[in-house]
């Protein structure tokens, strides 16, 4: 590897720019990477390209919304017909229906479904569904998991790896100033995969809803323990709560249906986002016929101007012809090669980490005996000798979000995994301790 990359024009332009907007960014999760807020001219395929020249092999992939990688042309063929055929009806589309016969035929709880425009509002409407379901207020959610940035929710949940309270009884930990400290008493707080914790609060009979990540991929990539779907689906038949999966990461990730599909449990509501449209802002609750029907007949109310909005459904319907079975299994084999190396490779370097999850997505975490099981083992992990590693990647040309997440597209190829090993060999020389 040659010298490394440098940011100078990125930061100059971020500098310029935070006259006009806030700390020069448009969302707090691209604040505070290091070296700083990069601007990009260009995406193409696995690659970045940013206004220093710099052309960077991509693991964010827009957050995990780029499956297919950036701009491919079924995608965007689809939004250049429609754009043609008109922008905004504040009416019905035959796209957001061809749309919704889609989702519905390849997510299995999806006997019906709404679209919206953001993981985060359409979990607002999930937990509205089920607070009117059932009458009832409680949401029970786990320490760690990620369900968007509205008050009621943004609890206990990363970035503030603060956890509040003892292992076995935490408590709502707030994640921004401003927010109305009485909405945590609309939650239960747990920790997750202990099935034993969500049975025992569900016997006290007062929660609506168990919401959760169904593989937790906010802060790691963990997967369910084995028997712990299943197990909380039972206590919630049990005792008359709905099950909401957030497949906002999982969904068309894990497998064209979702987290759902490969672990065999279907729950009552899901949502859905990033991945669904390849970039563009779709986003969807689904689930029992009986349940999401309610937002028509039942009183429950759900809207939004951009809801289905045509040209992000065109978008839907292109990325979801190209999510074809090959496409998982081809994209599948470049993820395991990629996760394997670069386990190898820091084991070889001395660095001691724990490198686990799933073919799109997996998680390196530094500084761990054992894979993590939850948000606690998480929050023992070496952030900092994390972050130096992401940094030394990125000054070799490699983009990789500083938490340890690392999103996989169709397009990192054979290829761009030689040259991303390569780089992970050299930056783990750089930070491996001496
Ligand atoms: N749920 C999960 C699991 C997420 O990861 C995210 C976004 N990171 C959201 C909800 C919120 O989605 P959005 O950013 O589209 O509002």
């Amino acid at each position: 590897m040659g010298d490394k990359l440098n940011f100078e024009q990125s930061a100059k332009v971020i500098a310029e720019n935070s006259r006009f907007v806030a700390g020069g960014v448009n969302s707090n999760f691209r604040l505070g990477m290091q070296p700083g807020p990069l601007v990009f001219e260009r995406g193409e395929g696995a690659y970045l390209f940013d206004v220093d020249g710099n052309r960077l092999i991509d693991y964010y992939c827009g957050m995990g919304a780029m499956v297919l990688g950036h701009n491919p042309a079924g995608v965007r063929q689809a939004v250049k017909e429609q754009v043609d055929r008109g922008i905004l009806f504040a009416g019905q589309a035959p796209v957001e229906f061809e749309a919704a016969r889609i989702i519905c035929e390849r997510i299995p709880s999806a006997e019906r479904i709404r679209f919206g425009s953001s993981g985060s509002e359409v979990a607002q409407a999930a937990v509205r569904l089920a607070r009117a379901v059932t009458g009832r207020r409680k949401i029970v959610k786990f320490e760690g998991h990620y369900h968007g940035w509205f008050d009621n929710i943004l609890w206990s949940t990363a970035p503030a790896l603060n956890a509040g309270g003892p292992e076995d009884a935490p408590v709502p930990v707030g994640g921004s100033k401003g927010q109305d400290p009485s909405e945590a008493e609309g939650l239960s707080i747990l920790g997750w995969n202990d099935l034993a914790s969500v049975e025992a609060r569900l016997a006290k009979g007062d929660v609506a809803a168990v919401l959760m990540e169904a593989a937790m991929c906010n802060q790691g990539a963990i997967s369910p323990a084995p028997g712990y779907l299943e197990g909380v689906q039972a206590a919630c038949r049990k005792h008359g709560a709905l099950l909401i999966f957030d497949e906002v990461i999982t969904g068309f990730r894990l497998g064209r249906g979702g987290a759902q599909e490969r672990f065999g449990v279907t729950p009552d509501i899901s949502i859905f986002a990033k991945a669904i449209a390849n970039g563009f802002p779709v986003a969807a609750i689904v689930g029992r016929a009986d349940l999401i029907d309610l937002f028509a007949t039942g009183g429950v109310l759900h809207g939004g101007t951009f809801n289905a909005q045509p040209v992000a459904m065109a978008a839907m319907i292109g990325t979801q012809n190209a999510l074809t079975p090959e496409h998982y299994e081809r994209s599948s084999v470049y993820g395991v090669r990629l996760r394997d190396g670069i386990s190898d490779i820091l084991k070889e370097a001395g660095i001691k980490a724990q490198v686990t999850g799933f073919e799109l997505m997996f998680h390196v975490a530094f500084g761990l005996d054992e894979p993590a099981r939850n948000y606690r083992d998480m929050a023992r992990s070496d952030k900092k000798g994390y972050s130096l590693f992401s940094l030394a990647l990125l000054q070799r040309g490699v983009r990789v979000l500083e938490r340890g997440a690392w999103f996989v597209s169709s397009e990192h190829n054979d290829d761009v995994v030689d040259q991303t090993l390569e780089a992970v060999r050299s930056a783990a020389r750089e930070v491996a301790p001496q």
